[in-house]
């Protein structure tokens, strides 16, 4: 047994300075192995894994307000804190011909804050398929790499391959990090999706494998669609169509709900301990972003960028260079984190970005389905319907990433047309959890209202029923 004058129980005025100076030390290790640390460190201290838990949280919280970045109240946070991260600037987006892509379906603003949604323009029937639609941006899915890199998957489409470089598929001409089931599909890769875009192809150019690496390593799908949402936009500034580049710029920055990633990651329990080392990670793939889609003079991509816009610009001319404020909008921190919580608050599971699928809100109890059909889907005609809805894909017939919109039921005139963004088969507490935190906001939908409701009563039955109890038993 430890004689009793070898053990110290630190007071609190060594042990923060221990533990902030320790996490300078190791950023980006984990609590627990932050804890080993300590005990190396100070073999002779005697300090519980709760205790250090308590200081690791005060000298978090302490940096957090020294940098002046404002302290959010974690956990308990009321819904108008929450509420007010979503800067949910839902103008319209011109650029989208609704008539033509869903003639039965138009936009409405709402009022009180809601912003704007779809709304049926007809009667829609079950089984009725409301639009089809193609992404904007794609990116594929991390589970998936393996298959890219051996090509055995079209990069834009992501069918796969029956076997590996197939005779009609077709590779980069510049890179081989990428291949296409038709010639057709690497056309859309390059311009409409940026599923391979040229500011983006290790090809053309050369700091793209930093990013990707990055990419692949993190599994950071976010982040991939990120840059291929600025190449995009810079694109078509720089070499492609001036309209384009403006209609991409309004859709970003006034037609989609966003929030700042960060404002979004500091309502969570965990971002106390994580908080600094996510910054930092921020900043690397900022670093990245910038240097391969807008790089410096003094960087060392910085000539073989400029090379491939005057190559890229139909009469080989060097684009003006960006303005102060295309910097600000583009380029900046701050709105590397907004591109960032845009991408988290409208990337569809399959891993694209819509522009009319973007209008839609959420509620618990859906009208409308969102699906990625196979290839082989055919809507069904006017007379087959109602009908009941396609069933789920089958193993090995996966679907492409085109979205079919589809009535779950009969939707009457006027009546808003509703997706849901969460698991509809949780419970109310995990829908509202899951909501609050990947969408910023509180779910009270007609059926979290309805169970609400249901709950209370069983609590109050089961209150009433053990007062009684105690009544009897006195
Ligand atoms: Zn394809
Ligand atoms: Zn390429
Ligand atoms: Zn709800």
């Amino acid at each position: 047994m430890a004689n009793g004058s070898d053990i110290i129980f630190p007071a609190e005025d060594a042990l923060n300075p221990a533990v902030s100076d320790l996490k300078t030390a190791h950023p980006s290790l984990g609590i627990t192995k932050l804890f080993a640390q300590l005990k190396i460190d100070h073999p002779d201290w005697t300090v519980s894994e709760k205790r250090f838990r308590k200081a690791l949280q005060s000298v978090a919280g302490s940096t957090t307000v020294s940098n002046g970045t404002p302290a959010s109240s974690n956990g308990d946070a009321s819904s108008s804190t929450l509420e007010s991260v979503l800067i949910a600037d839902t103008g319209m987006d011109p650029s989208i011909d609704i008539a033509s892509i869903a003639p039965k379906v138009k936009v409405k603003m709402f009022s009180g804050g809601k912003g704007k949604g779809l709304v049926a323009k007809e009667r829609l029937q079950q089984g009725e398929v409301l639009w089809q639609e193609e992404p904007w941006i794609v990116t594929a899915d991390p589970e998936l790499y393996p298959f890219l890199a051996s090509k055995r998957m079209c990069s834009q489409c992501f069918t796969l391959f029956p076997q590996a470089d197939p005779p009609l598929s077709v590779s980069c001409s510049f890179c081989d990090t990428a291949h296409f089931c038709t010639r057709l599909c690497y056309s859309k890769a390059r311009s409409k999706t940026a599923a391979h875009h040229d500011l983006l192809c290790p090809g053309q150019n050369p700091d793209v494998v930093n990013l990707l690496t990055f990419i692949h390593q993190k599994r950071a799908r976010s982040i991939d669609a990120v840059a291929r949402i600025i190449a995009r936009w810079r694109g078509e500034r720089d070499w492609g169509d001036k309209t384009k580049a403006d209609e991409i710029e309004h859709r970003v920055w006034k037609g989609m709900a966003r929030v700042s990633q960060r404002k979004k990651e500091m309502e969570r329990k965990e971002w106390e301990f994580v908080g600094e080392m996510r910054i930092h990670e921020w900043k690397l793939v900022h670093i990245i972003i910038c240097n391969v889609l807008n790089p410096q003079p003094t960087d060392e991509n910085y000539k073989k960028f400029q090379r491939l816009l005057i190559a890229k610009h139909p009469r080989k001319m060097k684009p003006p260079p960006l303005t102060d404020a295309e910097v600000d909008r583009w380029f900046s921190f701050e709105s590397f984190l907004q591109l960032y919580g845009l991408v988290g608050l409208n990337q569809e599971d399959s891993g694209g970005l819509y522009a009319l699928h973007a209008h839609l809100n959420h509620s618990c109890e859906p009208n409308i389905q969102v699906r990625n059909m196979p290839k082989s889907f055919v809507p069904p005609a006017p007379s087959e319907l109602p009908c009941d809805l396609p069933p789920p894909i089958q193993a090995g017939n996966r679907g492409t990433n085109k979205l079919t919109m589809i009535a779950r039921r009969t939707i009457h005139p006027g009546d808003e047309l509703l997706i849901s963004y969460v698991n509809i088969a949780k419970s109310r507490e995990d829908r509202r959890n899951d909501l609050r935190e990947d969408y910023g906001f509180w779910c009270y939908c007609p059926r979290c209202v309805r169970e609400k409701k249901e709950e209370d009563k069983v609590a109050a039955a089961s209150s009433m029923s053990s007062i009684q109890k105690d009544e009897a038993n006195p």
